[in-house]
């Protein structure tokens, strides 16, 4: 993919993740890391998603040297960063602030395997990273910690974290994951909650 069409694919995410109300106001943030240009591509800080076009997207060096863009980047730019620093197969990364999974992440509880989806899409159970100062690197730091193994976590009073290989891909991880916290929620007010058994996750993971 050419850098405009990685551009236009990031934009319709986020756009679509802002549609979905995964995003509200102007929280969230979403990124994509061009191995090809060494160039990261963010959504700007504190843009409303209403309106917003491929001119309004940041074009910068993990480093922080801005090559292109007319808004600041993400205020969470570094957490984005830390995570393609630490992890070179990972190419997405879709932040938001999604109301049932940000609901257990104030609640810093995880979210155990309830639903097959989670298997595919988010290599297990959510795990909770710990708090992390907002705009910091340590955001991503604590969330690479608990997220060796799995495509989404919890960032503790704040929100949630996708990481992934495609823009899609990440996308639907995030969609998942919300979904899973409903779904949790909803189980967790209706009765005795039951999760998968590891020896079902097990052999999901490996068919
Ligand atoms: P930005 O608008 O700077 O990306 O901030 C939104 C957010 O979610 C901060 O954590
Ligand atoms: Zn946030």
């Amino acid at each position: 993919m050419n850098i405009t069409e990685v551009k236009t694919e990031l934009l319709d995410v986020t756009l679509e993740s802002y549609q979905l109300k995964l995003m509200a106001g102007t929280s969230g943030n979403a990124s994509v890391y061009h191995k090809e240009t060494e160039a990261m591509i963010i959504t700007p800080s504190s843009v409303s998603y209403d309106g917003m076009t491929i001119e309004d997207l940041v074009v910068m060096k993990l480093d922080g040297t801005i090559l292109e863009g007319k808004h600041d980047p993400s205020s969470e730019w570094k957490m984005h960063a830390q995570v393609y620093l630490d992890r070179e197969d990972i190419s997405c990364v879709l932040h938001t602030h999604s109301p049932f999974a940000t609901g257990f992440a104030v609640c810093q509880e995880g979210i155990p395997v309830i639903l097959i989806e989670m298997v595919p899409f988010l290599g297990g159970d959510v795990p909770v990273a710990a708090f992390g100062m907002p705009g910091t690197a340590e955001l991503g730091l604590e969330a690479l910690k608990v997220m060796r193994d799995r495509k989404g976590c919890l960032l503790a009073n704040h929100g949630t974290l996708a990481i992934g290989t495609s823009i899609r891909r990440t996308f639907m991880s995030s969609i998942y994951l919300e979904d899973a916290a409903k779904i949790y929620h909803i189980a967790k007010n209706a009765g005795d909650v039951k999760v998968i058994p590891e020896e079902q996750i097990e052999a999901m993971r490996n068919s």
